[in-house]
C-alpha cells in the first residue's frame, strides 16, 4: 500500500526468485526504476531470450539451445557411461574437474517425500529408456550429499543394478547438506575418482 501499483507489482514478482527476501526486492525495484531505458530493455530482452531459445535436451534433460544438448552430440564423449546429477548446473560443476567424458542424465529434482515429489515425478523414467540399449556400462550417481540426494541414489541403484547395469556414487567428503554446485573442482575429482559401488 505504500507503493505505486506497478512497482508494488515489480517487487512481488521480485521476490518470487530464490535468495530474495522483501528487502532486497524492494533494492532491485528501487535500482531498476532508476535506470535508463535502454539497459532495462536488455534485461526483458535477455529474459525473454532465455524463455525462448532454452530447452530441455530431450534426450539428457540439460538445458540447451540446440537439441540434443552438446553433451549429447559430441561423439569424442564415451556413451558407455552416464553420470546422473539432479540439476543441469550440477553438469557445469562436473565439467570443471575436466576429470569426466562420458554422458549425462539430468533428473530435473530428487525424491523428497516431504516435498511430495516422488520416483515419478523426477526424470527416472527416461533413465532407464536410456540403458535398453548394452551401451551403458555404468551409471555414476552424482547427486548431491543430502537426504533427497541419498534417497535419490538408492532408488537410482535399485532401479538400475537388476538391469546388469555397474552403479556407482561419488565418493564421500563432499560436505553433507551441501549441493554439487558450491564444491570445488578438486574436490569433486577426488569425489567422481573414488566413486564406490552401490
Ligand atoms: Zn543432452
Amino acid at each position: 500500500m505504500y507503493y505505486a501499483e506497478p512497482v508494488a507489482k515489480l517487487i512481488g514478482e521480485l521476490s518470487k526468485l530464490p535468495g530474495v527476501g522483501p528487502k532486497t526486492a524492494e533494492r532491485l525495484a528501487f535500482h531498476l526504476i532508476a535506470q535508463s531505458k535502454e539497459d532495462v530493455a536488455k534485461l526483458t530482452q535477455a529474459l525473454k531470450d532465455v524463455k525462448e531459445k532454452i530447452h530441455y535436451c530431450s534426450v539428457c534433460f540439460n538445458i540447451t539451445e540446440q537439441d540434443p544438448c552438446r553433451f549429447c552430440q559430441d561423439p569424442s564423449r564415451d556413451s558407455s557411461v552416464i553420470c546422473v546429477v539432479e540439476q543441469p548446473k550440477d553438469i557445469i560443476a562436473m565439467e570443471k574437474t575436466r576429470e569426466y567424458r562420458g554422458r549425462y542424465h539430468v533428473l530435473l529434482g530428487s525424491i523428497s517425500p516431504m516435498d511430495g515429489v516422488g520416483p515419478d515425478d523426477i526424470r527416472l523414467r527416461e533413465l532407464l529408456g536410456r540403458l535398453e540399449d548394452d551401451k551403458v556400462k555404468e551409471v555414476i550417481v552424482a547427486t548431491s550429499p543430502t537426504i533427497e540426494g541419498e534417497a535419490t541414489a538408492m532408488y537410482v541403484a535399485r532401479l538400475v543394478k537388476p538391469l546388469g547395469v555397474r552403479v556407482t556414487r561419488i565418493a564421500h567428503g563432499l560436505p553433507v547438506g551441501g549441493s554439487l554446485e558450491y564444491v570445488d573442482e578438486i574436490t569433486l575429482a577426488k569425489a567422481l575418482e573414488g566413486r564406490r559401488e552401490l
